[in-house]
C-alpha cells in the first residue's frame, strides 16, 4: 500500500460502528454452517477486486463505446469478463453489467418483448422466482404472465402441462429456471415446446450456473437462446448478474440492460466477475462442482434415512427441500430451530403448499458453501444427522446447545474461503 493510503484513516477509525458490524458478520459467516443454497463464499481474490478503486469510475455504455472519458482500464476489465464468460459457457454473446439476477431478467424482458406481451414462467410454489411473474413483482405488472408447475405426485416438472400452458397462453418467452427446484431441467424438451409455439426459450440458471460451468448440471447452452444468471450463488462470484445469448439477441439484450434498465455499470463488481470467471474455468472448480452435487445427494440420503420427506424424493443438484409439515412444523419454526444449532437455512414453500409464504411448509438447504469450505461426504453425512435430530426435537434446548458446540467445532476445522483467519 502507498504511503498516502497508509496516512489516511482506516474504516475502523472513520466509522467504528460499520467496521464492528462487518467484523461481526465475518465472525458469523465463519462460525455457522451456511446452508442457504443461494449463498456461498467468494474468494479473497474476488473480494479484493470488488473492494477496489474501480468503484470510482463511471462507464455508461459498453467497452469501446462509452459516454465518459478515461475508460481504457475499465474497458480492459469488462473485455476480460466478457471473453471469459463466452469461453466458459460456450456462447456467442455475454453482458456482464446487470447489477443482479433480477435486473438481468428485467433487462431481457424489456429488450426482447413489449409491455403486455404474454410470458410463461414457473409457479412460485413449484420453485419459480419472483421475477418469473409473481403478482407483487414488476415482471407481472408489466407483462402478461401465465405459469406451469410440477406434477402433484412426482413433484417434478410436468412438461406436458408446460406444453399445454404454452399452447393456451401463446407466450413470447418461456422462462425455465427456479430458486427451489432440486431436479435437473430438461432444456431440450423446453426448447421443443418453445419452438412449437414460436416462443424464445430463456433459461434462468441463477442457482445452478456454477454447476453448469463445472459440468455438473446439463447446460442450457444450445437450447435456450437467452440465459440469465446471478453470479454470487454456485458460481461463487461477487453479488451481481449476467446475460448470455445467441448473437441474434445480442443487441436487444444489451439495450435492455443499458440504457433500458440501468445506468453506470458497477465496474468493481465486473472486475470481481472477471476473477470469478477465471476461477470457474479451472479443473479445481470442476471438481468442486461435482463435489457440491455429491454432497447434496449424500445430504438427501441421510435425511431420508432418518425418516424425513424430501420434495421430489431427493436431488440432482446442490439443494434439497424438506417437507417439515410432515413433522408438525412450519418452515419458520424449523429454520429457527436449525439456527439455534448453528445451521443457517431458509423457510420455503413446497409444491401445492397450504401455508402462506411467510411460514411455508418447507426448509430449503444446499451444499455449495459447505463444499467451498472443503467439506466432503463424511462431514455432510454428520451434518444431515444433526439436521434430522434438530427437526425431530426442535424444542429440546439441551440438545440444541450440544449440537451447536459440535457445529462450532466443525466450522473451526473447515475455515471459510475469503474470510480473515482468526
Ligand atoms: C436468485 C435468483 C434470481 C435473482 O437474483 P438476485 O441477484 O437476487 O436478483 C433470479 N432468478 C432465480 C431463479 C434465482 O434463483
Amino acid at each position: 500500500m502507498s504511503t498516502v493510503a497508509r496516512t489516511q484513516p482506516t474504516l475502523a477509525e472513520v466509522d467504528p460502528e460499520v467496521a464492528a458490524a462487518i467484523r461481526h458478520e465475518e465472525e458469523r459467516q465463519s462460525s455457522v454452517l451456511e446452508m442457504i443454497p443461494s449463498e456461498n463464499y467468494a474468494s479473497r481474490a474476488v473480494i479484493e477486486a470488488v473492494g477496489s478503486v474501480l468503484t470510482n469510475k463511471y462507464a455508461e455504455g459498453y467497452a469501446g463505446a462509452r459516454y465518459y472519458h478515461g475508460n481504457e482500464f475499465v474497458d480492459d476489465v469488462e473485455v476480460l469478463a466478457l471473453e471469459r464468460a463466452k469461453a466458459l459457457f460456450g456462447v456467442d454473446h455475454a453482458n456482464v453489467q446487470p447489477h443482479s439476477g433480477a435486473q438481468a431478467n428485467m433487462a431481457v424482458y424489456l429488450g426482447v418483448i413489449k409491455p403486455g406481451d404474454p410470458v410463461l414462467g414457473m409457479q412460485l410454489d413449484a420453485g419459480g422466482h419472483l421475477t418469473h411473474g409473481h403478482p407483487v413483482n414488476a415482471s407481472a405488472k408489466l407483462y402478461n404472465f401465465a405459469s406451469y408447475g410440477v406434477d402433484r405426485e412426482t413433484e417434478v416438472i410436468d412438461y406436458d402441462l408446460m406444453l399445454k400452458a404454452a399452447k393456451d397462453h401463446q407466450p413470447k418467452i418461456i422462462v425455465v429456471g427456479a430458486t427451489a427446484y432440486p431436479r435437473h431441467f430438461d432444456f431440450v424438451r423446453a426448447r421443443e415446446i418453445a419452438d412449437e409455439v414460436g416462443a424464445v426459450l430463456m433459461a434462468d440458471m441463477a442457482h445452478i450456473a456454477g454447476l453448469v460451468a463445472g459440468g455438473a448440471h446439463p447446460s442450457p447452452v444450445g437450447h435456450a437462446q437467452i440465459i440469465t444468471t446471478s453470479t454470487h450463488k454456485t458460481l461463487r462470484g461477487p453479488r451481481g448478474g449476467m446475460v448470455l445469448c445467441d448473437q441474434k439477441y445480442a443487441r436487444r439484450v444489451d439495450r435492455g440492460v443499458f440504457p433500458g434498465t440501468q445506468g453506470g455499470p458497477l465496474m468493481h463488481v465486473i472486475a470481481g466477475k472477471a476473477v470469478m470467471l477465471k476461477e470457474a474455468a479451472t479443473e479445481e472448480f470442476r471438481q468442486h462442482a461435482a463435489q457440491v452435487v455429491e454432497n447434496a445427494k449424500t445430504l438427501a440420503q441421510t435425511l431420508m434415512d432418518a425418516g424425513l420427506r424430501l420434495v421430489s424424493g431427493g436431488t440432482d443438484t446442490h439443494l434439497v427441500l424438506i417437507d417439515v409439515a410432515k413433522l408438525g412444523l412450519d418452515g419458520q419454526r424449523a429454520a429457527d430451530a436449525l439456527e439455534r444449532a448453528g445451521i443457517v437455512a431458509n423457510k420455503n414453500a413446497i409444491p401445492f403448499d397450504t401455508l402462506p409464504p411467510t411460514e411455508g411448509s418447507g426448509v430449503r438447504m444446499g451444499t455449495p458453501a459447505l463444499t467451498s469450505r472443503g467439506m466432503g461426504v463424511d462431514e455432510i453425512r454428520r451434518v444431515g444427522e444433526i439436521i434430522a435430530q434438530v427437526l425431530q426435537a426442535p424444542d429440546d434446548a439441551a440438545l440444541g446447545k450440544q449440537l451447536r458446540a459440535e457445529v462450532s467445532e466443525m466450522c473451526a476445522r473447515f475455515p471459510a474461503p475469503g474470510l480473515p483467519s482468526r
